[in-house]
């Protein structure tokens, strides 16, 4: 575990998040505000000037929601509340990143469920890494947050809670873009309504209003999940965690691989219907004298010929698990022959190392003792 410089705040009420039996507003679509305020016996307006409220002037509680009389605002705290995950420990990189450690509505003393968010700001813009699960079954073997196994799926408000806590702790440096990507903890299409929800409101222009081009869902490569995601009139850009060149090697690092092997997977990609703007990207991460080969390369190249794609080589980081970061020369040679067959192709070092922020690696400093109890 590398902790080069890390400022940890933790949270002075570690129960911050004690279970409430209100329904929470936080991830409720305007269809399903609008059912409750008429349970209420007020119009359906009502729904709209709380849904401006919750996502696009990000209210931090009922009694904030001004356009409502006081009268209102008194009785849909009655019977709803509006809840934030609790920061329970803020990690600070020496790079500027923060990974964040939140409690979930519903935490208890019995049921502490925690998962974490990495907020990285750059010059002209955030990026913000978001978890849809707490743990993961997928079981890819590079990835730390498969030592967990899944503990729960997240609701769309632990999902949305997110981007929301992040973006209010960082309110007053907030750059003009914000990138949101879903590459934390968990796989997201295997928790597909929750995401459908959580995402539907995070790229309304009437909600979050982050842009599609803006946020980036990753899959290990659940089929049916990708196939669903592209009938999809509102959706997010798609990336593919593809980390191997052929069956056996993939086989070996995610077993995913053996339900929905390579073929079929990038059968899936063929036919998904990219915007004209649009790429598709390929993660790769590098693991030294693994899936680093010249011949690697070449195969990647071959497998993603005939797709309007992009390739991010990510250098694998030291860390808890039995591989090796990559030679240096070795990741020039990779990009390089891809670059030289056409190909986008970018390498990504990861930001956050020195807290644990890189890709795969959220999890452990939280829940060591949990070692792999539900997979797929
Ligand atoms: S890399 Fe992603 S899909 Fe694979 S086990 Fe980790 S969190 Fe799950």
């Amino acid at each position: 575990m590398i902790v080069k410089r890390e400022q940890s705040v933790t949270s002075s009420d570690p129960n911050i998040a004690l279970a409430s039996p209100r329904a929470c507003l936080l991830g409720k679509p305007l269809e399903e505000l609008r059912e409750l305020v008429s349970t209420l016996g007020e119009p359906t307006y009502r729904a709209s000037q709380i849904y401006h409220a919750l996502y696009a002037e990000r209210v931090r509680t009922i009694d904030e929601v001004s356009s409502l009389p006081a009268d209102l605002r008194r009785r849909l705290g009655a019977v709803a509340h509006l809840f934030l995950p609790g920061v329970v420990r803020r990690h600070q990189s020496a790079d500027g990143t923060v990974r964040y450690v939140l409690r979930l509505d519903g935490a208890s003393r019995t049921n502490p469920t925690t998962v974490e968010a990495v907020f990285m700001p750059e010059e002209k813009r955030q990026t913000i890494c978001i978890s849809t699960q707490a743990g993961c079954a997928v079981n890819c073997q590079f990835c730390l947050t498969a030592t967990l196994g899944l503990l729960r799926n997240l609701t769309a408000a632990d999902i949305l809670g997110q981007v929301m806590v992040a973006l209010e702790d960082n309110r007053t440096a907030l750059k003009p873009q914000t990138n949101v990507v879903l590459m934390g903890q968990g796989e997201p299409l295997l928790n597909y309504d929750a995401v459908m929800t959580a995402l539907r409101i995070l790229l309304d222009p009437k909600g979050l209003a982050i842009s599609p081009k803006h946020v980036t869902l990753s899959t290990s490569g659940i089929i049916p999940g990708i196939e669903k995601l592209a009938t999809e009139t509102v959706r997010p850009k798609l990336a593919i965690s593809l980390n191997a060149s052929n069956d056996e090697q993939r086989n070996a690092i995610m077993p995913i691989n053996r339900k929905y092997p390579l073929k079929d997977l990038l059968e899936a990609c063929r036919t998904y219907p990219l915007r004209a703007w649009e790429h598709l990207t390929f993660e790769y991460v590098l693991l030294g004298g693994f899936n680093d080969h010249p011949e690697d390369a070449r195969r990647v190249a071959k497998l993603i010929s005939n797709l309007r794609a992009k390739v991010n080589l990510i250098p694998w980081n030291p860390g808890e698990l039995p591989y090796h970061p990559p030679d240096a020369a070795r990741v020039e040679v990779f990009r390089k022959i891809l670059a030289d067959k056409g190909h986008l192709v970018f390498v990504r070092y990861s930001r956050g190392q020195d807290v644990m922020a890189a890709c795969g690696q959220l999890a452990l400093l939280e829940a060591p003792e949990l070692v792999r109890p539900q997979t797929l």
